[in-house]
């Protein structure tokens, strides 16, 4: 799996949303994360076609929601079909909601032996709720995606998916935009001669997180995948670790 992801949750289901996609293939991201829910399959699919790169060095991530709990399989189907993909790297259970989620589960896994969805995995899942689905899985869930910045840092449940050797990847990286102007984030930012958005990436990749920035523009999408060149230094990660406090 690729160590940083591109987010699309409210890119648009047309040449826009599309464009952005397209954009971020090209400036090295090579996991893109939708979900049904989103309604942008479509685009999505557009731009992973026509992005020149071979399928199998595209990573793609779709979801299943709860409004789709009763029928699974056939969610999974359109979502397949609105990508015009032949199979998903990622499947997750969007949220844990309502009582059915092991049989569902079940289903998931028959995707995987199917060779339709590589891997599954879930979203939004406490450490209870997860080890309830480990006690039970025949095929293990590869991913938690959760939100994680340095104000929201749900450190116990990272440290268990970890030693379950669930991977977590980390939605909202950015804070949706909200904390680029913290004091402490910009501080760092001046300091590594870097951007408030590289600064919460590279934290969240020096942690062994996978993040998943959305950006819109061209420039947003380039700047955030060039958190690669540099190291935040121990007191600098202690000082995000605690950002949480401050916030
Ligand atoms: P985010 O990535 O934390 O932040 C996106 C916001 O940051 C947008 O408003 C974007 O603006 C802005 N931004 C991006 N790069 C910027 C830059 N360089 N400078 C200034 N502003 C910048 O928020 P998110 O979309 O909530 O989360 C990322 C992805 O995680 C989603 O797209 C989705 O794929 C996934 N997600 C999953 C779940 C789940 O339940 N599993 C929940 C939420 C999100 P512009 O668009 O204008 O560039």
């Amino acid at each position: 799996m690729p160590v940083i992801g591109f987010g699309t949750w409210n890119l648009p289901n047309d040449e826009r949303g599309e464009r952005a996609v397209q954009t971020a293939l090209a400036s090295g991201y090579r996991l893109i994360d939708t979900a049904a829910i989103y309604r942008n399959e479509e685009m999505v699919g557009r731009a992973v076609r026509s992005s020149g790169l071979k399928r199998g060095e595209i990573f793609v991530t779709t979801k299943l929601f709860p409004s789709q709990f009763l029928a699974p399989l056939r969610a999974f189907d359109q979502s397949l079909a609105r990508l015009g993909l032949d199979y998903v790297d990622l499947y997750l259970i969007h949220w844990p909601v309502g009582a059915a989620r092991q049989g569902i589960w079940r289903k998931l896994e028959g995707l995987v032996e199917a060779g339709r969805a590589k891997s599954i995995g879930v979203s939004n899942y406490s450490a209870d709720l997860t080890r309830q689905l480990l006690e039970s899985a025949q095929v293990q869930p590869v991913v938690n995606q959760i939100g994680v910045t340095p104000f929201k840092y749900p450190r116990e449940l990272i440290k268990f998916c970890r030693e379950h050797k669930i991977i977590v990847q980390a939605y909202s990286p950015l804070a949706q935009g909200r904390e680029l102007g913290n004091s402490l984030i910009q501080k760092l930012a001046e300091k590594y001669h870097k951007t408030s958005t590289q600064i919460m990436i590279r934290w969240s990749l020096q942690h062994g997180l996978v993040p998943l920035p959305k950006a819109s523009s061209d420039a947003h999408i380039k700047e955030n995948i060039a958190a690669f060149d540099f190291e935040i230094d121990a007191d600098g990660m202690a000082v995000l670790d605690g950002a949480g406090q401050w916030a």
